[in-house]
């Protein structure tokens, strides 16, 4: 089943430990779009500005993902600079110019229109909500949001959540939204809000699922070196919700499944700047790693017990 994305398409200008790339194709609809079409169809309803390169777009579009609703408007397209801490959780933003996004109407197909799976990453609360009103009756809708629209569109924000099933947080988004330093103060601060799961993503250190019937933890997959983390949230959903989609069942199980096939995406995403080492990746290695990844955290796999 497909899923309909919206959310920023980027250029992003990053600075970490191991160098800086300037104007790099990014946005949080576009990590989440090439993660979630290697499990199923996925469509994009973003805007772009008329600087928006030719060649990015054939970039997603020879993935397979669909681009009829990326609108391509006069101006320029959105813009975030970053500069991340030496330790890889932290990051500033340096700066974050909307763009052509800012008053940007959403106008969905009539076929996104009735899409079971709705990814609401990273963008205004606003738009969110017009997209999340123009699809008839979704069977899972997921989102996430960020400290800039925690703060600057808080009402906004409150609105739309119990609209939503599972939100996706950083442990920082967390607390700023919950008010909660304690992670687990935290995630029931925001269910009271009407979600009815968070995932707090926390780095290199894993994500933690919350719901009313209790919680679940992955690690992240441990890497030797980590060249940029951006974009690994959205790789995460893209990942998570393409596992599901593809599954077609929304249970206990399949979310942690999905779990595990979000954090093996976005383990691959950091390994390079911008979306670089996603457009390069194989179902092979994807596998590879599930694999490996499953070897790491099951302490009841049966290599050890038959011994
Ligand atoms: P992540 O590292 O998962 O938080 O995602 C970073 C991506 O989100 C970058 O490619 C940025 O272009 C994009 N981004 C950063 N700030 C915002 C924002 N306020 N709204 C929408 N997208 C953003």
């Amino acid at each position: 089943m497909s899923i309909v994305v919206v959310g920023s398409v980027a250029y992003d200008t990053v600075e970490t430990g191991r160098g800086k790339v300037t104007d790099a194709l990014g946005g949080s609809a576009s990590f989440f779009a090439v993660a979630a079409r290697f499990f199923t169809p996925v469509s994009i309803v973003a805007v772009v500005g008329s600087d928006f390169k030719p060649e990015d777009r054939q970039r997603l579009s020879d993935r397979g993902i669909d681009l009829r609703a990326l609108e391509q408007q006069e101006g320029k397209t959105f813009r975030w600079h970053g500069r991340y801490h030496e330790d890889l959780n932290k990051r500033d933003t340096l700066s974050l110019d909307l763009n052509v996004f800012d008053g940007f109407m959403p106008n969905l197909l009539p076929d996104q229109r009735r899409c079971d799976y709705l990814f609401l990453a990273n963008i205004a609360p606003t738009l969110q909500e017009q997209v999340l009103s123009q699809v008839m009756s979704p069977k899972l809708v997921a989102g996430d949001t960020m400290d800039h629209w925690i703060v600057d569109t808080h009402e906004d924000l409150l609105k739309l959540l119990p609209r939503i099933d599972i939100l996706t947080v950083n442990d920082e988004e967390a607390r700023l939204l919950s008010g909660e330093y304690n992670l687990v103060k935290a995630a029931r601060v925001i269910l009271a809000m009407g979600v009815r799961s968070v995932l707090i993503k926390r780095g290199e250190y894993g994500v933690i699922q919350f719901s009313k019937e209790g919680m679940f933890a992955v690690p992240a997959y441990p890497l030797e070196e980590v060249v940029d983390p951006t974009g690994a949230g959205d790789t995460f959903a893209g990942g998570m919700m393409g596992f599901l989609a593809r599954d077609g069942r929304v249970t206990e199980s399949s979310l942690r499944t999905a779990v595990v096939y979000g954090s093996v995406m976005a383990s691959f995403v950091v390994e390079r700047f911008s979306l670089e080492r996603l457009f390069d990746l194989t179902w092979e290695e994807i596998d590879n790693r599930y694999r490996a990844f499953i070897d790491l955290i099951d302490s009841h796999h049966s290599r050890w017990i038959t011994q």
